[in-house]
């Protein structure tokens, strides 16, 4: 059922092993350094995990601890807070204009910045949440990868594709799409897991995007994320680490992928429930995540 692919960013099949997670081999480009899971699940069954049960995992969590999302619809308040500071940055780069959010979820962003003026369009492989996008927020959002669309040339100002690169089995023929359907000077806006950050090179094994082995299959660092852009023509024009909104209950609690002593954890995290201040809003950057902003130069 596993396939073996060759580097993605040099094509090389030269590697060596980083670290074996649920017996998936997560291995390192001696070329060019570009991390990957090789041999890998093959693109169909990547896409079929994309349920309902990926955003919401209440009820079926035993041994899907690495995995989707913990409950994405009910942060929806948190999560756009954090997407309007990263539409402001993208306004600071680009002509408001078209807007396509690859991978775009139950729609939160689209609904954003259509309301900030955007015209939008979302791509999204995951059946429940393009239904909830559409039912909800009335957006046009289409089923499938965003090769299988085949959108116009040149027809977008901005393309944002958050926590997606990491999951698509060909990103540098993902990233050459973006350039195709980018205008001129257009702006691309990825974030991805940093596989360079100091947090992830302490965490080594233990780090929660390494563990996410069945839906994770490419790893970045800044260089080998700069690099691949190049070559699809698209310079980076500003890198830093992600940063987040959370609740301080949920982000307490998330400080168990981060430490060695669960109780400690533990603890932390049922004082904060009692002591009520679960809901209280904070900004967390993990340092694990790079926000990268690219624009088209041809
Ligand atoms: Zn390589």
């Amino acid at each position: 059922m596993l396939e073996n692919v060759r580097c993605a960013l040099c094509g090389a099949d030269d590697t060596r092993l980083v670290a074996e997670i649920d017996a998936l081999h997560i291995v390192r480009c001696r070329k060019c350094g570009l991390i990957y899971v090789n041999p890998r699940y093959p693109e169909g069954f990547l896409q079929e995990i994309y349920t309902e049960q990926y955003y919401d995992h209440d009820g079926i969590r035993n041994g899907l601890e690495f995995f989707g999302y913990d409950d994405y619809i009910s942060d929806e308040q948190n999560i756009k807070i954090t997407f309007s500071k990263r539409l402001k940055t993208i306004e600071s780069l680009a002509h408001k204009g078209r807007l396509l959010d690859v991978g775009c979820a139950t729609g939160f962003f689209l609904d954003l910045a259509r309301s900030q003026g955007w015209e939008v369009l979302g791509s999204e492989v995951s059946e429940f949440s393009a239904d909830y996008a559409r039912e909800r927020f009335n957006l046009d959002v289409r089923l499938g990868t965003l090769r299988q669309l085949s959108l116009d040339a040149g027809s977008f100002d901005v393309v944002t594709m958050w926590d997606v690169i990491e999951h698509v089995v060909d990103p540098l023929a993902e990233l050459q799409e973006v350039w195709r359907i980018l205008r001129p000077q257009g702006v691309l806006s990825i974030i991805t897991p940093d596989s360079g950050s100091w947090m992830a090179r302490l965490l080594g094994k233990r780090w929660e995007e390494f563990r996410r082995v069945r839906e994770h299959i490419y790893f970045f660092s800044r260089r080998t994320m700069r690099e691949m852009l190049q070559k699809a023509g698209l310079e980076v024009v500003r890198m830093e680490s992600a940063d987040k909104v959370f609740y301080l209950g949920p982000a307490i609690q998330r400080l168990k992928y981060y430490t060695w002593d669960g109780a400690v954890t533990s603890t932390a995290a049922k004082l904060v429930y009692r002591l009520g201040l679960d809901k209280v809003r904070v900004n967390v950057n993990p340092l694990t995540k790079m926000t990268v902003y690219a624009r088209k130069t041809e």
